[in-house]
C-alpha cells in the first residue's frame, strides 16, 4: 500500500488504518499471512494465483488526502485505500462500488465500464491512484463542454450561490487555462467536491476540493474560490503532465522527493493570477494586487533569507505542506512562496530578451510538447533551465541564482522590462510595535505568533508560549490589545511568560515597525517594448 498521494507531499502511513485483513484462495481456505514490511504484506498462496483479500479501512479524516466514510457519504484517497500486487503496479484494475443504498450518485475520474453500474476501469495502478471517488447524494452542476470534451462538478452539500453563473465562470477559466497549452488531453474532466473544509488535490483528470459556494456571494471570496479553482486545474498540465523527473514513476514506499515543487507548486499559483485576469473575471489593478501580496508575503518572511527555494522544494516532506513548523517557522519558507515571484521574473526576462516573442507560456507549452507527449517523461532540473536558456536566448544564471541561492531579488530590473516599479521602502508604520499575536487560552493569553527580531522576539516570547500577566494584571486578548493601541514607540511593558523551561518576566520597550508596502505601479513614459510587453501579459491583445 502506498505511504503517500502524489501530490500531498508527506508520509501519510496509511496502512496504519487497515484491520481485519484477510486472504482467502480459489477455493475458499483461509491463507496465512504476515507483514512484510509497515506497508506491505506478504501471504502464503501454495502456488494458488487466485486469491480474495478483504480488510476494513479506517475512514474518519474528512480531508483530500484521507478516506472518509458517513451516513451522508463516502470519500475515497485510493492510494490510502487500494493494496496492489508488488511489482505489477503496471497491470489494469477494474473498481466496482456497492453505494449505501440511499446514495445517489459515484462520482470519479476513473472510465466507466459499460453495462455494469457502479463498475471503473483504470489502466493500471498508478491511475487508479491518481482517481479519487466521492459518493453520495451529490449535486451535478450544469455541466460545460470546451473544446467538445465535457467537464463536471460533483459537490456534497455546496450551499446555495448561483450555479448557473458559477459554471460559467468555471468555463472561462478552463478555455483560457487550456488555451495556454493549447492541448486537452483527457476525454472528460470532473471536479469533486467534498464539502466544506480546506485543501485540494490535483489528478490527471479530475480534482478533489474542499468547498462550500457560500464564498461565491462575495466578491473576495469568489476571487479566492477561482484562483483555488485555477490552480487545481492548472495542475493538471504543471505537474501531472509538465514535470519535475522524479515525479512519477512515483516511489510509493518512499515519497518522490524534488528541488523542483517552486516551478510545480509556485509558478501554478503564479498562473492563476494570470488566467483569472485573462478569463475577464479580475482586471489590471486586482492582478497586480495579487501579486503585490505575494511578494509582500515573501518579503516579510524571515526564512528567505534562510531558505533557498530549491531546498523547501526539497524538504517539503520534513516540513509539511506549508514549510514551517515549531521554532523552525522563522528558518523556513513554503514552495508557494517565492512561485507567483518566480514565475514573474522568468516570464519578464524571456519577453524582454526575445522582444515579446516568447514568454513563459511558450517554456510551459513545450515542456509539455517535448518532454510529455514525445518522451513521456518529466525533466531534469538542468534539462528546465537548459530549455528556458534557449528559448530565452541568454543566460539565465542571474534569474537561477533566486532559486539557488539566497540573493535578494533585483525587482527594479525585472519588473521594469514590463514598464512596472515596485515601491520596496519600508516606511514607518503608525502605533507601538511589539511584535506578537495572541488569543485568549483559559485564563493566560497564548501567543500565536512572534515576529523574528521584534520586541517581543529580542524579549525572548515564542510561538506557543503563554503570557500570563502585563504589567502585573492578568489579562484577556481583548484588553491586551487595547493596551497595545493606546501606548507608543519608547512605551515599557512588563510581560510575565512561561517558555520551554519554565516562566520568566521581562521589561520590554516598544518600537516602531518599518515595512514596504510594494505596491505596484506602472511607470511614467514606458517604451514600445514595455508597453507591449504589459500589455500581453494582461492578455489584452
Ligand atoms: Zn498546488
Amino acid at each position: 500500500m502506498p505511504v503517500w498521494t502524489p501530490g500531498y507531499y508527506q508520509v501519510m502511513n496509511y496502512a496504519a488504518n487497515i484491520q481485519n485483513f484477510n486472504v482467502v484462495n480459489s477455493r475458499g481456505s483461509l491463507l496465512k499471512w504476515e507483514k512484510s514490511s509497515e506497508n506491505g504484506w506478504k501471504i502464503n498462496t501454495a502456488g494458488d494465483l487466485s486469491l480474495v483479500i478483504s480488510y476494513d479501512v479506517k475512514a474518519t479524516t474528512a480531508f483530500v488526502a484521507g478516506n472518509y466514510l458517513d451516513e451522508e457519504r463516502g470519500y475515497i484517497s485510493p492510494a490510502g485505500l487500494f493494496i496492489f500486487p508488488a511489482g505489477m503496479i503496471n497491470n489494469p484494475v477494474t473498481v466496482r462500488i456497492e453505494p449505501y443504498e440511499k446514495w445517489s450518485t459515484v462520482a470519479t475520474g476513473l472510465e466507466p465500464v459499460k453495462g455494469k453500474a457502479n463498475t471503473f476501469y483504470a489502466a493500471d495502478y498508478d491511475v487508479l491512484f491518481d482517481s479519487p471517488i466521492l459518493m453520495g447524494n451529490l449535486e451535478s452542476f450544469p455541466s460545460f463542454t470546451v473544446n467538445g470534451i465535457p467537464h463536471y462538478f460533483k459537490a456534497f452539500k455546496p450551499g446555495v450561490f448561483n450555479q448557473q453563473q458559477f459554471m460559467a465562470d468555471l468555463q472561462k477559466i478552463i478555455t483560457t487555462a487550456s488555451g495556454i497549452i493549447g492541448d486537452i488531453p483527457y476525454s472528460h474532466y470532473t471536479f469533486l467536491a467534498i464539502g466544506p473544509g480546506g485543501g485540494g488535490i490535483e489528478h490527471l483528470n479530475s480534482a478533489s476540493i474542499a468547498f462550500s459556494g457560500e464564498g461565491l456571494n462575495t466578491k473576495e471570496g469568489r476571487i479566492r474560490i477561482y484562483n483555488f479553482l485555477a490552480h487545481e486545474y492548472f495542475h493538471h498540465y504543471n505537474v501531472k503532465r509538465i514535470r519535475p523527473v522524479e515525479l512519477g514513476p512515483f516511489d510509493y514506499d518512499k515519497g518522490s522527493r524534488t528541488r523542483m515543487l517552486w516551478l510545480s507548486e509556485g509558478v501554478t499559483v503564479y498562473y492563476e493570477y494570470l488566467i483569472l485576469k485573462r478569463a475577464g473575471l479580475t482586471g489590471r489593478e486586482e492582478m497586480l494586487q495579487a501579486f503585490r501580496a505575494s511578494i509582500k508575503n515573501y518579503e516579510t518572511k524571515p526564512g528567505r533569507n534562510f531558505q533557498t527555494p530549491a531546498d523547501a522544494s526539497y524538504r517539503t516532506w520534513d516540513e509539511g505542506p506549508f514549510g514551517r513548523t515549531g521554532d523552525e517557522v522563522n528558518r523556513t519558507i513554503s514552495p508557494y512562496d517565492k512561485g507567483p515571484l518566480l514565475g514573474m521574473l522568468l516570464d519578464f526576462k524571456i519577453r524582454h530578451e526575445t522582444k515579446n516573442k516568447q514568454s513563459l507560456d511558450d517554456l510551459m507549452r513545450l515542456l509539455y510538447n517535448k518532454y510529455y507527449k514525445q518522451k513521456s517523461r518529466g525533466f531534469t532540473e538542468t534539462e528546465f533551465r537548459s530549455e528556458a536558456e534557449q528559448l530565452a536566448g541568454v543566460s539565465l544564471a542571474d534569474f537561477f541564482d533566486y532559486i539557488y541561492t539566497l540573493k535578494p531579488v533585483d525587482y527594479s530590473t525585472y519588473l521594469g522590462y514590463a514598464g512596472l516599479s515596485i515601491d520596496t521602502v519600508a516606511r514607518e508604520l503608525p502605533g507601538a510595535w511589539l511584535g506578537v499575536a495572541v488569543r485568549d487560552r483559559g485564563d493566560s493569553l497564548l501567543i500565536t505568533n512572534s515576529e523574528w527580531q521584534s520586541p517581543a522576539w529580542a524579549g525572548g516570547l515564542r510561538r506557543r508560549n503563554s503570557i500570563l500577566q502585563v504589567n502585573g494584571s492578568k489579562m484577556n486578548a481583548q484588553a491586551f490589545n487595547g493596551l497595545m493601541a493606546s501606548l507608543k514607540a519608547g512605551d515599557k511593558i512588563k510581560i510575565l511568560f512561561t517558555t520551554s523551561t519554565g516562566v520568566k518576566e521581562e521589561e520590554i520597550v516598544l518600537q516602531t515597525k518599518k515595512e514596504g508596502s510594494y505596491a505596484i505601479k506602472q511607470v511614467d513614459d514606458p517604451g514600445a517594448l514595455q508597453t507591449a510587453i504589459l500589455k500581453s501579459w494582461f492578455g489584452e491583445n
